[in-house]
């Protein structure tokens, strides 16, 4: 039987899942489960969900959720029981002087990243090998890795499960991977690292249409 922990209870799911590493990275307790109504996607730039738990130990950092290669949903922390510290970004200020503030991500948000090293210089190191594109992304043409389609079906199984558990936690989204300002820790929706962060890219690839379905 495949589950995930949501406030300490197992939740059966219908995609493959690891919890063997759960509760093991930086995070801090959250108090108020009913707050989270976002999810920030991420990828991993790594090879693989364990070196990517791996980079996140040895850096004080955490996510709740990472699919691997294989579409397995490795679940590092509890989502309604910790905040992670995945997520840096910015919102545009109505200070002149003060333009742009950096702030976190993490108080009312969800962690979710695909494993993808994207880099095409690790094409090679990928059995079966991953498509590659030319996309947009912070409005300048980006090649890079593609998510396995795997990945996405289970990231969109993994969020159909999540807005039942979290009521607050909507679908809203965008399809440009770009930072427009407006997007604040408060927003609900499903988010991309680079549409709340001026300086990120992630996740590379992602359907975002696709987040109509869940
Ligand atoms: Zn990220």
């Amino acid at each position: 039987m495949n589950t995930i922990v949501i406030l300490g209870q197992h939740v059966e799911v219908p995609f493959a899942t690891d919890t063997s590493r759960l509760g093991q990275l930086a995070t801090r307790p959250r108090l108020d489960p009913h707050a989270v109504c976002q999810v920030i996607l991420h990828h991993d730039a790594c090879l693989s969900a364990r070196a990517c738990f791996d980079a996140l130990h040895g850096r004080g950092l955490s996510t709740h959720f990472c699919i691997d290669n294989d579409g397995t949903v490795r679940q590092f922390e509890d989502p309604g029981a910790r905040i992670a510290f995945h997520a840096v970004g910015h919102v545009r200020g109505s200070d002149p002087d003060r333009p742009q503030a950096q702030v976190a991500f993490n108080r009312a948000s969800i962690g979710i990243d695909l494993s993808n090293a994207v880099d095409v210089k690790f094409a090679h190191r990928y059995d079966p090998p991953r498509d590659q594109a030319t996309l947009p992304v912070q409005g300048r043409p980006y090649t890079g890795l593609l998510p396995y389609p795997c990945q996405v079906e289970a990231a969109l199984e993994l969020l159909q499960v999540l807005r039942m558990h979290f009521p607050a936690l909507t679908n809203d989204h965008r399809e440009e991977l770009r930072w427009l300002g407006d997007l604040t820790p408060a927003t609900p929706g499903i988010w991309a690292h680079g549409q709340v962060s001026r300086v990120k890219v992630d996740p590379f690839g992602f359907p975002f249409s696709r987040l109509d379905e869940v």
